[in-house]
């Protein structure tokens, strides 16, 4: 088998079957051995684990976890790297390969069929234009999940980690920390990836927990309201809920709750922690938890 995750070999593939990079799925093949080590060391895959690797590329990282894992699923959308899934992981027969849109795929389904509906881990270098579309599938359509082990753009890393105060608070940030305690892993420089991306990359691990930091009477609520909150970033939260279709509320409510939370009635929903958002979402259901 050959080895990937160098620039010889890799080269070499691509050559082979005259592979097409195709800029519209997001394909930069990492060439660093070092940082697939990390990636994989900090997945923290054992025999007993189910992965789901999410655009194995020419599955680089494929074979690596082929050798930790009991049984990868490696779902790729670009058909053109099918047939050179199957040369480089003609050895690895704990791999179920799937030619298909992961944002089409039910992987609540996947989790059920392959891994009798316990947790699963999932690992990807992902293609970052559906990088907040597909974290956030994983966790409110409540994939079962150890951990998401992932490289993304270092901007978006940093998203998940920040708190209130900063431009880069948003609804990606509150999920995240909803459902899952987020580190970052390493930095990843643009040359060790082919073609070399103009962005700098991190790998960031989030672990999610087995209960929620905080608790609310009805979840789905709470991100209708962080949504909103930050689809109107420029309005008060009252105006930003009260003009959200669905859920009926009025100006005149969220003042009121936000008098009860002792905040002013012109706060803004990007100071708001997501304790406050709990509470908030709390008392505008009228619940008491
Ligand atoms: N894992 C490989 C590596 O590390 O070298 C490739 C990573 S590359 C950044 C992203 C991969 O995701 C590409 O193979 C791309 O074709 C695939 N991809 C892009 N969009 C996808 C989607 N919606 N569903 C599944 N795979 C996708």
């Amino acid at each position: 088998m050959t080895e990937l995750g160098n620039r010889r070999n890799t080269t070499e593939i691509i050559q082979k079957y005259q592979f097409a990079f195709q800029k519209k799925f997001g394909q930069n093949f990492l060439i660093d051995s070092s940082i697939l080590d990390k990636i994989i060391e900090s997945a923290d895959i054992t025999k007993q684990d189910c992965v789901l690797e999410i655009g194995p590329g020419i599955g680089t990282m494929t074979q690596r976890l082929a050798a930790e894992a009991g049984e990868v699923i490696a779902v790729e959308i670009d058909r053109n790297l099918i047939p050179i899934l199957h040369d480089t992981l003609a050895d690895c027969d704990n791999v179920t390969l799937i030619n298909e849109d992961i944002l089409k795929v039910d992987i609540n389904r996947l989790a059920q069929e392959h891994n009798g509906g316990r947790p699963i881990k999932v690992v990807a270098n992902l293609p970052y234009y559906i990088t907040t579309p597909i974290i956030m599938a994983l966790f409110e359509k409540h994939v079962p999940l150890q951990s998401v082990t992932i490289m993304v753009q270092k901007e978006v890393a940093d998203r998940m980690r920040v708190g209130p105060g900063t431009k880069d608070y948003g609804a990606l940030s509150l999920a995240v920390q909803y459902y899952a305690r987020p580190e970052i892993i390493t930095r990843v420089p643009a040359a060790c990836f082919m073609p070399r991306p103009n962005v700098d990359s991190t790998v960031i691990r989030l672990t999610r927990y087995e209960k929620p930091p905080v608790e609310v009477g009805d979840e789905e609520r709470l991100f209708a309201i962080i949504r909103a909150s930050f689809n109107q970033r420029r309005k008060t939260l009252a105006n930003g809920l009260a003009n959200a279709g669905g859920l009926g509320v009025s100006r005149a409510q969220v003042e009121e709750a936000l008098m009860e939370m002792g905040l002013p009635p012109a706060t803004r929903g990007e100071t708001l922690t997501l304790e406050r958002f709990a509470e908030l979402s709390n008392l505008l259901a009228g619940e008491d938890v």
